[in-house]
């Protein structure tokens, strides 16, 4: 599977989020083999928790399924940059690599470039690359938002 198809998940994740009544924001996790290992996306209104962001989700989920709090053989895709709340928690979980879809807006809550952050992640480095399918993904986004 491509990034692209990662991608596609997550946003089909993304869109489960926004059909539960959450924010459409939807993530994928993968193993070194490729395998998707969870799937996830917001559940900010389901778990009445302003922290259940996709993100936080899965690494919560995968930790415990696997028993572990390092994620360092996987890999995230998800449909839009993560916000700095779900980023610190995939560098303490030691996530490599994150790949995503469309930037953050302008009026996030705290709206940090994921790229500044990584910069400052010297004890754990993690890698994050943006613009994969990003015009679906924003047009996503913009479309349940609405
Ligand atoms: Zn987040």
């Amino acid at each position: 599977m491509t990034h692209e198809d990662y991608i596609k998940l997550a946003m089909e994740e993304a869109q489960k989020a926004a059909d539960r009544g959450g924010a459409p924001f939807g993530v994928v996790v993968i193993n070194k083999e490729g395998d998707v290992v969870w799937r996830d996306h917001d559940r900010v209104n389901e778990h009445v928790d302003p922290t259940a962001h996709g993100e936080i989700n899965a690494i919560r989920g995968l930790c415990k399924k696997l028993n572990t709090l390092k994620l360092r053989e996987y890999t995230f895709y998800t449909t839009s940059e993560p916000c700095p709340t779900c980023l610190t928690a995939c560098i303490k979980a030691q996530v490599p690599t994150i790949y995503y879809g469309a930037p953050t807006e302008e009026t996030a809550s705290l709206p940090i470039k994921a790229l500044e952050l990584v910069q400052r992640s010297k004890k754990y480095p993690i890698s994050v690359v943006g613009g994969i399918l990003e015009k679906e993904c924003l047009a996503q986004r913009e479309q349940l938002l609405k």
